[in-house]
């Protein structure tokens, strides 16, 4: 199979719905042995575990909020114990607390920066432990369109996801000479449930204008890209951000 990840162990934060939930099913159904990571949707993951196994494959669920330290180092001490490995790093788990900043509460400010920016440390230290150790490995850290271009209402989620992308650059540059890439995905509209806080008709508006191929994205156009990003064949791409996003922004 081309862009195998046969005999990886992926760790995917936030797998249980949504964008990380068709990483984990995509990553599986190319041969990794994947953890999934949830917060609160404990159903949802075992669901997209059991899906796993029952098509042959190995899969677990962990629950750890990401946002926490100490919690996201114990799910990277699990993968590596229940799988002996961990190959490819999926900093995917992500929230939104839209508001314009002159109503913006400061929790909500700190929550999506936890949440976005500061589990992609947590989850990175930990893991870049183990991969410097093995002198390879793979970290995929989940941006946005709004980090790149900036959305009102969203002061607080475009600066994680901008954080994100200068963390993928510099933890690049970092790991490289042990073979270790770094690389960000910046998706657009995608269907999922975080895009239920945007009324119908302003989503709709906004895709009509913003997106040139005039539809929302599908998670899974976001997993490929994922797959692609961590197999061995991306090698030699690191510290980049690759848009998928529907030439939302062509950067
Ligand atoms: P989603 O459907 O709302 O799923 C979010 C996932 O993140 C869930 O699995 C959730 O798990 C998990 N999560 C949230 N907080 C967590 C925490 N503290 N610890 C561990 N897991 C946590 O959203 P999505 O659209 O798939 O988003 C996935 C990523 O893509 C996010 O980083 C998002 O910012 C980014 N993104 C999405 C879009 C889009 O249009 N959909 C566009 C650009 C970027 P629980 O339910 O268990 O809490």
């Amino acid at each position: 199979m081309t862009l195998s990840l046969a005999n990886k162990v992926a760790l995917v934060s936030g797998g249980s719905r949504g964008i990380g939930r068709a990483i984990a099913l995509e990553f599986a159904a190319r041969g990794a042995a994947v953890v999934v990571n949830y917060n609160k949707s404990s159903d949802a993951a075992e669901e997209v575990v059991k899906k796993i196994q029952e098509a042959g494959g190995k899969a677990a669920a962990f629950q750890a909020d990401v946002a926490d330290f100490k919690q996201a180092e114990a799910l990277v001490k699990f993968t590596i114990e229940t799988f002996g490995d961990l190959s490819v790093l999926v900093n995917n788990a992500g929230i939104t607390r839209d508001q314009l900043i002159m109503m913006m509460p400061e929790a909500d400010w700190d929550a999506v920066i936890n949440t976005n920016l500061k589990s992609a440390f947590n989850c990175s230290k930990a893991a870049v432990k183990h991969m410097m150790r093995k002198r390879v490995g793979r970290i995929i850290n989940m941006a946005s369109v709004a980090g790149q271009m900036g959305n009102p209402g969203q002061t607080n989620y475009s600066a994680s996801k901008a954080g994100l992308i200068g963390f993928t650059k510099a933890l690049a540059r970092e790991v490289a000479a042990r073979n270790i890439t770094v690389n960000a995905i910046a998706p657009g509209f995608v269907d999922t449930e975080i895009l239920d806080a945007m009324p119908a008709e302003t989503l709709e508006n906004a895709v009509k204008m913003m997106v040139p191929l005039a539809r929302k994205g599908k998670p899974e156009e976001i997993a490929y890209a994922a797959a692609f990003l961590a197999s061995d064949e991306a090698a030699y791409i690191t510290g980049q951000t690759l848009g998928v996003d529907g030439g939302m922004a062509m950067m």
